[in-house]
């Protein structure tokens, strides 16, 4: 088998690849359909492959693992060909006796289909499990840049002049400050990016709807989610991140190895407003839950970004089938999957798939 059998060049021949080797290893499927469809038409689903430890539902483990594609639509290529490996190279075949292993495909189906980061309803996911009971965090610096981040026109003029608003913040409060700004996540701006929304969205819904009914017994969950877009070309970072104190950080080199990069912040703090994985441990608080954000390099971050923003313009104002909207597509596609990378594709499948490998032994061994 080459990298090529795992790998997709879109949501669809993705699903098609994943539900294949699903029927191929005999695991169990469960599809939960998406309202919506994608841009050739195509139904959107968020598809579930279960292995139980005596094979029967419903799954009584106390210990599950979980490998999450697309949290981040655009992003998704990545998990989705390592959950295809996973199972086509019949690793399901070694996990110990116990374990109960699910495969969500496509958290974000809608985003993977139209390359995007966010939800249909512009929502990142990924800020989306704030915790909407209690009153949100105001983002004072994305706010004075909103108008800049996302110009209400995308042309070389009025990208130059953004950018100069963002440049001229920079240089008075850092790089990091101004990346801090955008990528945080904020609630108030529904037309803006890195955008938390105000309650669930479906993605997040269905994800819990899953894990509620599949965990019930559950007391360890270890959670791998596959992200790209941040860091060196084809480097996978380990980001373990949780409230201090929780098994989120205090368990996570036990269960991820010495590597996993554990970032604990005071619970409260609202360092982590709205993230997946500290939102799923809060919300499954019987459970210690075992996060690990895994993230693949692309290219260089203001490319990232740029693209980002270019993207959301082109949802609010564009037109996709104009050459100026299949030209932001293309760039969403490159800069999130260097697809033409062999060397790019067969570092981050070994990478992903010796994490997963990982994370499986240390749940194990607990
Ligand atoms: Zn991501």
């Amino acid at each position: 088998m080459s990298v090529d059998d795992f790998f997709s060049h879109d949501y669809a021949s993705a699903r098609a690849l994943f539900l294949a080797a699903a029927a191929e290893s005999g695991l169990a499927v469960v599809s939960h359909p998406h309202a919506l469809s994608g841009p050739n038409g195509e139904a959107l689903a968020l598809d579930l492959v279960t292995l139980c430890p005596d094979r029967s539902a419903p799954c009584r483990a106390e210990r599950v693992f979980v490998a999450l594609s697309a949290t981040h639509g655009v992003e998704g290529f990545v998990g989705a060909a390592a959950q295809v490996a996973w199972l086509k190279k019949q690793y399901w075949k070694k996990v110990p006796a116990g374990i109960s292993v699910l495969l969500l495909h496509a958290v974000n189906p809608h985003g993977f289909a139209w390359l995007r980061r966010v939800t249909e309803d512009n929502i990142d996911l990924n800020r989306n499990f704030a915790d909407f009971s209690k009153p949100l965090p105001r983002k004072p610096a994305y706010e004075e840049l909103a108008a800049a981040i996302c110009p209400k026109t995308w042309t070389p003029e009025s990208v130059t002049a953004a950018d100069a608003i963002l440049a001229a913040f920079a240089e008075r409060h850092g790089q990091r400050a101004l990346n801090r700004a955008i990528m945080g996540g904020q609630f108030t701006h529904a037309d803006g990016v890195f955008y938390g929304g105000t309650k669930a969205s479906w993605s997040r819904e269905t994800v819990m709807k899953i894990l509620t009914s599949y965990c019930s017994a559950a007391k360890h969950v270890a959670i791998l989610d596959f992200h790209t877009g941040l860091g060196a070309f084809g480097n996978g970072a380990s980001y373990c991140v949780g409230d201090e104190g929780s098994a989120s950080v205090t368990k996570a080199h036990d269960v991820w190895g010495d590597d996993a990069q554990v970032m604990a912040a005071a619970p409260g703090s609202g360092v982590h407003d709205g993230y997946n994985l500290t939102g799923i441990a809060r919300l499954m608080s019987q459970t210690c839950v075992y996060g690990n954000t895994l993230e693949f390099g692309t290219y260089p971050t203001d490319e990232m970004m740029r693209a980002v923003r270019a993207d959301n313009w082109l949802h609010l104002h564009g037109d996709h089938g104009s050459p100026q909207g299949r030209a932001i597509k293309a760039e969403m596609k490159r800069v999130f999957y260097p697809e033409a990378s062999e060397d790019w594709k067969a570092r981050v499948l070994a990478r992903s798939l010796s994490v997963w490998e990982r994370g499986i032994a240390g749940l194990a061994q607990l």
